[in-house]
């Protein structure tokens, strides 16, 4: 009664233990993984997460997470199975006798090798012969009463559901075995879901077809027979089982759709070959990291995308996520042409590693160029994150207010780091016009205004009247203008002292930099016209082939004199006026435009009648008189 005392615990929590306890014997966990335990037929048909998951719950023993199993349904048979034939192989073979995992899978009790029904009781004296969690398991092909197992064959019924069951029995066995290798079997259930009509083109599953077309293949008591509850597919049924996200973990249930839909699991990689040339858009992939911070930047990294149907645009959008970097982006493709379009990517979010480096090479005092080209970006994407990263920090360190003594001192002191208006903007929060007029007005700022400033700081600590303050800037710094004091007082202040001081104040004051010039609107509007009556008359002399409107005649003034008529017509009446007396009539167009017509009728057609100039589009509806006028021409032609 040899009791096989290596037996491996189908699914263990803790396997790298047991790996370096008998390291002779399992070269490393995975391989231990896949050829002792479940786990390969579990995995097969879990998500990409929960797969990684089952695999380091089962190889490495975590605190508080004492079993595996609760990722995986409880279908594994409580007492030990065994094929009566196979266990004869197995002593003629090995000398003693194994647990074959394929036979250990609850509803399943069937060998697919020898078609026949397992057993877990000796035939003779009903004893057990081993439980999942037990300690003893048989080592020969005897009972633990000494009774003969092999060659008791227990007859089956080649009914339905028993060579249903024998079909799946032989895919778990190969699945265990690494026979069938699946690459993904989430992207062949998307292929086949369409192909067989239980998914609508935007991807929502027809839940409800799907679950009375599943019902109509499996009656009750096949599903009862498989341990599956009737109605476990209720709700979404569908989605249970193609959704990678979703789909239910229980493998008999996937193995009764896959044998309903092509046939077996062991058919799945027959039509995953063809299909691999059906398009699917943006093709197969792996898809390239885009991100320049990236280690992986450039590879083909990105093996699936998420995609939806975009019923506005009538594209398909995809988006594409780095695992590596977190750099997310999207593209979109037409029904016609699915091919990946690498004109249409766009980054969604760039990810955490990128900003970082964003944030280093700002800081390491990189040009926005340098900075551009080497994160892959364009400088105004750069610069809005950068405004954002600077907005955090300047908030944190109480920023100065703009145009402020200290702050136009940082300004020169960036610009001269930098070098660049752009950059110098970007870091003191302005836009790049003020910087400029500040890097052009630099000399008399630092000569002058600056100094001022920082007197009238220093006045104002001690509370010196408004108007004192005024007065002696006047005097120390006579070069100052009207809006250099209003910067240096602040324009409050200055308005307050002028309202109350009236003319005195004025006459002292500097004049205003940019006084108002009103142009005399009488003069310049005769001035116009005259203008406007030239260019008219030039135009009138060599006509173009267009009606002259509006916009013909303005066209040909200067810009600040079509700006004038455009935006004061009202204040120009004159020229107004002028301008509307040349705008041409549609008849005087069309009688003008006739022998040119006829012209080009000739060339065009050889020929040309009445009918046929009126129904072109220049002369369609024309009056009376026009019509008059093209037969008159007409007449006057033939002769
Ligand atoms: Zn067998
Ligand atoms: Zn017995
Ligand atoms: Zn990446």
């Amino acid at each position: 009664m040899g009791i096989n005392s290596r037996r491996v615990p189908f699914l263990p929590h803790n396997l790298e233990v047991l790996q370096r306890k008998v390291p002779s014997l399992f070269p490393d966990s995975d391989t231990l993984l896949l050829q002792h335990t479940f786990y390969p037929f579990f995995a097969a048909f879990l998500s990409d997460v929960n797969r990684d998951e089952l695999r380091s719950r089962m190889i490495v023993y975590r605190q508080g997470e004492k079993y595996a199993t609760v990722l995986i349904p409880p279908i594994i048979s409580k007492d030990v199975r065994y094929c009566t034939q196979c266990i004869t192989e197995d002593e003629e073979r090995f000398g003693e006798v194994y647990i074959h995992r394929s036979h250990q899978i609850g509803s399943i009790d069937v060998c697919h090798k020898h078609r026949c029904v397992l057993i877990s009781q000796c035939p003779e004296c009903e004893v057990s012969l081993g439980q999942l969690y037990g300690t003893i398991f048989l080592g020969s092909t005897h009972c633990p009463n000494g009774h003969e197992l092999s060659g008791t064959i227990d007859t089956l019924h080649q009914d339905e559901i028993m060579q249903l069951k024998l079909r799946i029995s032989k895919d778990v066995y190969q699945i265990l075995n690494g026979e069938i290798k699946i690459g993904d079997l989430f992207y062949i259930y998307n292929l086949l879901a369409r192909e067989m009509g239980y998914q609508h083109p935007d991807g929502r599953y027809m839940n409800q077809k799907f679950h009375e077309k599943f019902l109509q293949r499996y009656s009750p008591r096949t599903l009862e027979e498989l341990g599956l509850i009737p109605d476990l597919l209720e709700k979404r049924s569908a989605l249970q089982i193609f959704s990678e996200k979703n789909a239910i973990r229980n493998p008999i249930v996937h193995m009764l759709v896959l044998d309903w839909l092509i046939g077996g699991y062991g058919q799945l990689h027959k039509y995953e070959s063809a299909h691999k040339k059906t398009p699917i858009p943006f093709g197969n992939g792996p898809w390239p990291c885009i991100n320049k911070v990236c280690a992986k930047y450039a590879q083909n990294v990105i093996t699936s995308n998420k995609q939806h149907y975009c019923y506005s645009t009538k594209r398909i959008r995809g988006r594409f996520l780095c695992k590596h970097c977190k750099m997310e982006y999207r593209s979109s493709c037409v029904d016609g042409q699915l091919e990946f379009d690498f004109a249409t990517v766009k980054v969604v979010e760039y990810g955490p590693l990128w900003h970082e480096q964003l944030v280093i090479e700002y800081n390491k005092g990189k040009s926005m160029n340098n900075i551009a080209a080497s994160l892959g970006a364009n400088r105004s994407t750069i610069k809005k994150y950068l405004l954002l990263y600077m907005g955090k920090k300047v908030n944190q360190e109480h920023p100065l207010t703009k145009g402020s003594l200290n702050w136009i001192h940082k300004l020169y002191l960036t610009y001269d780091q930098t070098q660049s208006i752009n950059e110098t903007s970007i870091l003191l929060h302005t836009s790049k016009s003020v910087v400029t007029r500040y890097i052009n007005e630099r000399e008399k700022y630092e000569k002058e205004i600056l100094p001022a400033m920082k007197e009238a700081a220093v006045t104002s600590e001690v509370e010196v009247e408004p108007r004192a303050k005024l007065m002696e800037l006047l005097e120390r710094f006579p070069g100052l203008s009207r809006s250099d004091l209003r910067k240096i007082m602040g324009s409050k202040i200055l308005s307050k002292l002028m309202k109350e001081e009236g003319n005195g104040l004025e006459n002292i004051l500097p004049l205003t930099d940019h006084p108002f010039k009103s142009p005399l609107w009488e003069e310049e509007d005769t001035k116009l016209m005259l203008v406007i009556k030239e260019v008219c008359q030039q135009l009138y002399k060599n006509p173009p082939n267009k009606q002259i409107k509006r916009y013909t005649i303005l066209n040909l003034l200067s810009t600040k004199d079509k700006a004038r008529i455009i935006r004061y017509s009202e204040k120009l009446p004159r020229s107004t006026n002028m301008l509307d007396q040349y705008l041409e009539s549609t008849e005087h167009y069309q009688l003008r435009m006739i022998p040119h017509t006829v012209a080009l009728h000739k060339k065009h057609y050889g020929n040309t009648t009445l009918p046929m100039i009126l129904s072109s589009c220049r002369y369609k509806n024309c009056s009376q008189q026009v019509q008059l006028s093209i037969q008159e021409y007409l007449r006057s032609k033939e002769l």
